[in-house]
């Protein structure tokens, strides 16, 4: 069922973590790694990697290798960004169990991907802020930070078992009509020719941003936004730069 979803590791360091997370991956049931710039080229060709992959290096073999992480996402629909450090403006937060629980609802009809950062800094926020929620592993305040790859097993675990408690007889008779989720490239979009609308607006300035595009990216993370609340959202930002350059002439012409 999550066969498609993909888990992506930005930036790794390690090979044999790399490996090590091909082989977790792979214990639960998931195939799709993809790697953005790991540190070492050809990384999962790494004698490290094979070697901590033991039975998944087909996993490895097949990893698809992506150049940013805005690439990795561009058709993703519900993007799960993974980090230990509690950040002020973010995405709605999850468990493993609660994000397992979306996914295996949403897995038969949207592009998914876990987003896991770098052994030494994590994800960056503008990483995390790509995604539409975040997931902490539950750990010790003392010492929080997992392995990177026993955090993917930790993560691919959970959803194991919310596959194996899926009710087959429940899930179909009691879902909500599915509407189609925007992808991340939609979104990117519209964030941009938003933030156009409020500079000509005069309401965002970028000498004075007080955190405002954080704050509405937050807000829009937790609506989940779909593919024609994004268009709406657009048309709206359209009709205020249409009008403000009226204003503008007509300012100019007087
Ligand atoms: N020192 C880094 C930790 C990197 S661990 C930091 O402070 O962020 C490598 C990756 O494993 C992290 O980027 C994250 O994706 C995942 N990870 C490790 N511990 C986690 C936790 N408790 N909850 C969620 N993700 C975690």
């Amino acid at each position: 069922m999550f066969h498609r979803t993909r888990f992506v590791l930005v930036e790794s360091s390690h090979p044999g973590n790399i490996g090590a997370a091909a082989r977790a991956l792979k214990t639960m049931g998931c195939t799709r790694l993809i790697l953005v710039k790991p540190r070492t080229p050809r990384a999962h060709q790494h004698p490290d990697a094979l070697a901590m992959a033991s039975g998944a290096g087909d996993v490895l073999a097949r990893a698809e290798m992506a150049a940013s992480l805005d690439e990795a996402l561009a058709d993703v629909q519900w993007s799960v960004a993974l980090s230990a450090r509690a950040r002020r403006y973010g995405a709605p937060l999850f468990t493993p169990r609660q994000a397992a629980a979306r996914a295996r609802s949403l897995a038969s009809t949207v592009e998914m991907a876990f987003v896991f950062g770098n052994e030494r800094s994590g994800l960056s926020n503008a990483d995390i802020e790509r995604c539409r929620a975040r997931v902490y592993i539950p750990a010790s305040p003392a010492y929080n930070s997992l392995n990177l790859a026993q955090a993917v097993q930790v993560l691919t675990y959970e959803l194991r078992l919310a596959e194996a408690a899926r009710d087959s007889r429940l899930s179909g008779a009691l879902a909500e009509p599915i509407r189609a989720l925007a992808s991340n490239e939609e979104i990117e979009r519209m964030f941009a020719h938003f933030e156009q609308a409020l500079l000509a607006l005069d309401f965002f300035d970028p000498a004075q941003p007080k955190r405002l595009l954080p704050r509405l990216r937050r807000f829009f993370a937790r609506t989940q936004l779909e593919h024609e609340e994004v268009s709406l959202m657009r048309g709206i930002a359209k009709a205020i730069l249409q009008d403000r350059r009226i204003a503008r002439v007509g300012i100019a012409n007087q």
